[in-house]
């Protein structure tokens, strides 16, 4: 028990700088720095519980591994298509106002995701990659 809280401490610290949007894998790195020995399924698992403990979030990209932040406040993701950067965005005002939604979906999260070009990829000219 005393083990496996420590790994879920590791992953939580991993989680909590600030801006961070890692996958299991990236987490995985990290937590080898302080626990060596800890393996993916580890990782994954304790992610898995830390979700449905509404501890951590997972952020969907479709095509791309799930990311994972600690971030509890409401926000949208832009993600960028060419590198797979992810970048808070924070909304002034609330772009899908609760009055909107219809009772029974009152209790939707935030799962939009902005895709553009980052800053970095914009300057490269690349075109989009297509479907595979
Ligand atoms: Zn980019
Ligand atoms: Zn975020």
């Amino acid at each position: 028990m005393q083990r496996r809280s420590r790994q879920r401490d590791a992953i939580l610290k991993v989680l909590e700088m600030e801006g961070v949007h890692p996958t299991a894998e990236d987490v995985l790195l990290e937590v080898r720095k302080e626990i060596p020995n800890v393996s993916l399924g580890t990782v994954y698992r304790n992610l898995d519980q830390l979700c449905e403990a509404g501890m951590i979030w997972k952020v969907q990209v479709e095509g791309e591994p799930c990311r994972y932040e600690g971030n509890p406040d409401r926000h949208l993701h832009a993600v960028c298509p060419f590198c797979g950067e992810i970048r808070d965005v924070w909304p002034s005002g609330d772009p899908v106002s609760r009055d909107s939604l219809p009772e029974e979906f009152a209790e939707a999260e935030y799962r939009l995701l902005l895709i553009s070009p980052c800053k970095k990829c914009r300057r490269k000219d690349l075109k989009p990659a297509g479907p595979t």
